[in-house]
């Protein structure tokens, strides 16, 4: 797959705060210079500040081995609401040592509960009865994006650093051009840039899908502290399926996933979004009503889903000479199964992990990178499919497929354990921070 200068224009941020100040300053003064912007010149360099970017940064400083995080805002990203972490993703912020910060904020979950939209149960399960082991908290995302970086060097992150076109320099490196013109020349480039990732697209990956489905999710919060217990609770419907979590005393996750056959038009009006999520629990269990009724309205989002399956032969590899992609930019999924941000953990210790020994032991770093997709590529692969596959079967709105999903499948046929085999994954914790 041939490399590209990548031009598209992606949406503007404000400016660029600090990788390139004394450029910027420079060229101010001479206005000659602007023509010609200096690039600040890294060693490994990592697009984006999310789960991806800063578990990755982590890992490689745990290591021994600094990065620079370039990211788009001008700080952490505090929507999102929240996200579910199953064991698989407790181990990897175990290896990178902030696993029991989390824990200490966050409840663990004990079971699940499935009902139909009446509010007839049709299956509850405890985990440590059917999945022993299984460890599962929802998390908040701005708590697990200011735990990870928290744990980074001063300056590791530079904010208002959006990325906008990449282009190979011979054996120089990668350069990567910011939208107020200033420049990073990056020797290693770790794109972790989520969905609409410039980095995959200049390595030639296809736009992910739309699936045919939206989430609205929100996070509802009880001053007095919230009623429900440490369980999962699924409702489902015709095309139409929901769902809320306790994440800790007084706040609780809560989603609704809705077919929708194109993507409509996008609305940021969160109170607008709000509105709609009640209009959809309209006859709906009081429960979720009451857990959407309870959020602010600035907390609520709407997401179309989409993923990218990484066929193989057609699609890249995921990486290419010293760039490579890491969690939604490699392998957006559909959040069905909760593994999207858990794969993106797993992906970032096992990179790390290759990348820091090749550095050290003065070996290639093109191997260690191709190493990497080699080694993740089946189980991304197959948890995507996975992924999808269980979501078309719980968005069926045809009312027989229905009837036979809430009496047959969900009693009798489907089993915790065996489901969620997929969590287990097993990782070296690693030391504390070696010397660089
Ligand atoms: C409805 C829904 C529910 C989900 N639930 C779960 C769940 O329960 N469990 C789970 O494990 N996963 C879940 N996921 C998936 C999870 O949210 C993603 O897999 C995870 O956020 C991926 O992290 P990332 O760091 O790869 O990308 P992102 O979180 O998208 O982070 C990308 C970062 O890069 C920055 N960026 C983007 N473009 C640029 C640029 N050009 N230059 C510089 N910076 C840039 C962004 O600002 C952002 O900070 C869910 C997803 C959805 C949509």
């Amino acid at each position: 797959m041939s490399m590209r200068t990548l031009t598209a224009p992606f949406s503007s941020s404000s400016s660029i705060r600090l990788p390139t100040r004394e450029v910027t300053k420079r060229r101010s003064l001479n206005p000659r210079a602007s023509s010609t912007p200096i690039p600040r010149k890294e060693h490994v360099v990592i697009v984006g500040a999310g789960i991806a970017g800063l578990a990755t940064a982590l890992s490689l400083h745990r290591l021994g081995v600094r990065s620079l995080v370039l990211e788009q805002g001008d700080s952490l990203r505090t929507g999102g609401t929240s996200l579910t972490l199953f064991k698989n993703g407790w181990r990897v912020l175990d290896a990178i040592g902030v696993g029991d910060e989390l824990r200490d904020k966050f409840l663990q979950i004990q079971g699940l509960v499935m009902r139909s939209v009446d509010g007839r149960e049709l299956r509850s399960f405890s985990f440590e009865k059917e999945a022993p082991g299984q460890e599962v908290r929802a998390v908040e995302r701005s708590l697990l994006l200011e735990t990870l970086s928290s744990r980074l060097p001063p300056n590791s992150i530079a904010f208002s650093s959006k990325v906008q076109s990449i282009s190979r320099q011979g054996t120089e490196g990668t350069l990567l051009e910011h939208d107020d013109g200033t420049q990073t020349l990056a020797e290693i480039v770790i794109g972790c840039e989520g969905i609409r990732s410039p980095v995959a697209k200049w390595m030639g990956f296809s736009e992910p899908k739309y699936v045919g489905y939206c989430a609205l999710r929100g996070l509802g919060f009880y001053p007095e502290g919230q009623p429900f217990e440490a369980k999962v609770n699924y409702i489902y419907g015709r095309g139409i399926r929901a769902g809320f979590v306790p994440v800790s005393q007084k706040k609780v996750y809560w989603f609704i996933c809705f077919n929708r056959p194109s993507l409509g038009q996008r609305t940021l009006d969160t109170s607008f979004l709000k509105k709609q999520a009640l209009e959809l629990m309209r006859s709906w269990p009081p429960e979720i009503l009451d857990v959407i009724r309870s959020t602010p309205d600035d907390v609520v989002v709407k997401t179309p889903l989409v993923d990218r399956w990484l066929w193989p032969g057609l699609s890249p590899p995921a990486s290419a000479g010293k760039a490579a992609v890491v969690g939604d930019a490699w392998h957006p999924m559909t959040p069905n199964l909760g593994q999207g941000a858990c794969c993106a953990l797993e992906d970032s210790v096992i990179l790390a992990g290759k990348l820091a020994a090749a550095l050290k032991g003065g070996e290639s770093v093109e191997a260690a990178l191709r190493a990497y997709g080699r080694e993740r590529w089946a189980r991304i692969f197959t948890l995507t499919a996975r992924a999808n596959l269980v979501g078309s079967l719980l968005q069926w709105d045809n009312p027989v497929a229905c009837g036979v999903r809430d009496s047959a499948v969900i009693p009798w046929l489907v089993r915790l354990g065996p489901f969620l085999e997929h969590t287990n994954f097993e990782c070296e914790l690693m030391g504390p921070v070696a010397s660089t």
